[in-house]
């Protein structure tokens, strides 16, 4: 049984840290310009909130700019709007993230659009989507962005593969189909992308070389939907009951296990694509930032 290889996004990312530190130290010397973020988390879904401090932790251990505006799960829609329309104004942020899901009684879609497109470090707001889509790209959602940077790292060119996406959320699926899919170096993919839709979901993704699994369902990919040798990126983030003293464990989409000897490489969780997320919020907002100078 051949050994698969595990793409670790933890030292893809560290790669990521180490480049963009000439282009931070320029941005502080020749412009006074520090980049910032503000993040800003509406209630207190536990899963979230780690979320949050984990991504401007890394703001903090690079020296840049994050404050995290924390606000009532009771806060009404216009009161979320007024402090994005605040955040859009002040210079001190480069970059706005709305760490989602929001409350219910609050419409994400109308939140995510009230974002200034040029702040949208998340790359969320309609405008960044289309501009992916049309292969003009501004902002790219930082999950997929980070999933294509693990595939070069790890020299796996997806040109004439068969990449089979499952999920088609405005976060990951969708702009990871699409990122697959546009014809340049490291993508010219053939791509087929999934959903609740599908019948019969074995058939595609045992034709997948690369498959990407965003369904938020713990551990559904077995052995039994795998094709020999595919490379896996496990997307899910799922908590799941245990003994321990957290009273749960994360696991992916895919069981892990199962798949050893089978894949050909697949990402951890964690410890897989989580990191890369968050270096590519790190890298939006500098590039954000970089923009006022160009
Ligand atoms: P989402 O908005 O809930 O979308 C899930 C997608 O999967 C939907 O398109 C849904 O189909 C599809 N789906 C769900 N169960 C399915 C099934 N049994 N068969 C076929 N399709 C199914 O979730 P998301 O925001 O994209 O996130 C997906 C997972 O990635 C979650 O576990 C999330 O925590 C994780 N995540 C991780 C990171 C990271 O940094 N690692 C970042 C973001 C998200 P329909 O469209 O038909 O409903």
């Amino acid at each position: 049984m051949a050994e698969t290889q595990i793409l670790s996004g933890k030292v893809v990312s560290e790669a990521v840290y180490a480049g963009l530190e000439d282009r931070i130290d320029s941005l502080k010397s020749n412009h006074s310009a520090v980049p910032g973020l503000a993040a800003v988390i509406v209630g207190e879904d536990p899963a979230s909130q780690v979320y949050v401090r984990n991504k401007t932790r890394r703001f903090s251990k690079l020296n840049l700019h994050s404050e995290t505006i924390r606000l009532p799960e009771e806060t009404s829609q216009e009161e979320l709007l007024t402090t994005i329309h605040t955040l859009n104004n002040d210079p001190v942020f480069h970059g706005i993230l709305v760490q989602l899901p929001l409350p219910k009684h609050i419409d994400s879609e109308v939140v995510i659009h009230a974002i200034t497109p040029n702040k949208d470090v998340d790359g969320f707001h309609p405008e960044n989507l289309g501009r992916l889509a049309a292969g003009k790209p501004k902002f790219i959602p930082c999950t997929p962005k980070g999933i294509m940077r693990i595939l070069e790292h790890f020299h796996i060119d997806p040109s004439g593969k068969h990449a089979v996406v499952l999920g088609r959320s405005n976060i990951v699926g969708r702009p990871m189909s699409i990122l697959l899919s546009h014809k340049q170096s490291y993508s010219n993919a053939t791509t087929t992308i999934c959903h609740s839709g599908t019948s019969d979901l074995r058939t595609f993704t045992k034709q997948a070389d690369i498959l990407v699994a965003a369904l938020g369902a713990p551990e559904m990919i077995d052995d039994s939907y795998v094709k020999e040798g595919a490379v896996i990126i496990d997307v899910g983030i799922n908590r799941v009951k245990d003994d321990s003293e957290k009273g749960y464990k994360l696991v992916g989409d895919v069981n892990f296990n199962a798949v050893q000897g089978i894949a050909g490489s697949i990402t951890p969780v964690p410890g897989g694509v989580g990191p890369m997320t968050i270096a590519m919020l790190v890298e939006n907002t500098v590039e954000a930032t970089e923009s006022l100078f160009a």
